[in-house]
């Protein structure tokens, strides 16, 4: 399965857009709009469910990990960070989210998605203020610099047929961060707030789900 089709698939796992795409999502090309069947559907229309309570927080929290493409154990760890910190516990959980590396990357128009942003770092691909981070969970700070290590700057085939192209994308980069193209760098000018993330998500269901 390409990797384009492994994201879109997301959103059709979640039963609605979640925008992992960028630009494209906001098209006709988006096959939640153009209702291209999902593969194994073979046309069929979709069931209409009603959900119970417990359903809905449930499809809310799977709505989540799908975005940011991570794992209940690492879904559950984000959650205890975000209850010790004073405030409203779903918004600090998207928050901590946002601010994941896998996530800046992304933002900043450097990867095509949050898996190739995961791939990129894994891979030692990227940099935090000049020291190499492997973690895709890295949380990032404000005044971080992230960029492109020296050796995958040097790869010209690389940068300029994979970063440059996606940079240069008609998407807006939040507010939060601040893209230095020509550097191929990016800089974290604040830390997200629930108003950067356009995304509907009922985070207040979530928040009940994990307070039973
Ligand atoms: Fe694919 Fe974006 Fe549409 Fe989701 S919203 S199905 S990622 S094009």
């Amino acid at each position: 399965m390409s990797s384009e089709v492994a994201v879109c698939r997301k959103c059709r796992q979640a039963g609605e857009k979640l925008f992992l795409k960028g630009a494209r999502c906001r098209t006709a090309k988006c096959p939640i709009e153009s209702k291209t069947p999902s593969p194994g559907q073979h046309g069929k229309k979709p069931l209409a469910r009603k959900l119970s309570e417990y359903g809905k927080q449930l499809r809310e929290k799977q709505k989540v990990k799908l975005m940011y493409g991570v794992l209940e154990k690492q879904f559950r760890r984000f959650f205890r960070l975000a209850s010790k910190y004073k405030g409203a516990s779903g918004e600090i959980l998207l928050s901590l989210l946002e601010r994941r590396l896998d996530n800046v990357l992304f933002r900043l128009k450097m990867a095509f998605s949050r898996d190739q942003a995961r791939q990129f770092i894994v891979h030692g691909h990227v940099s935090v203020n000049g020291k190499r981070v492997k973690s895709p969970s890295y949380l990032v700070g404000i005044n971080d610099i992230i960029s492109l290590t020296e050796t995958t700057l040097k790869n010209k085939e690389f940068v300029e047929g994979v970063i440059d192209k996606r940079m240069n994308i008609g998407v807006k980069v939040p507010e939060w961060l601040e893209l230095q193209k020509k550097e191929r760098k990016g800089v974290v000018l604040r830390l997200p707030v629930r108003s950067d993330i356009s995304v509907p998500i009922e985070e207040r269901l979530i928040v009940e789900l994990y307070s039973k």
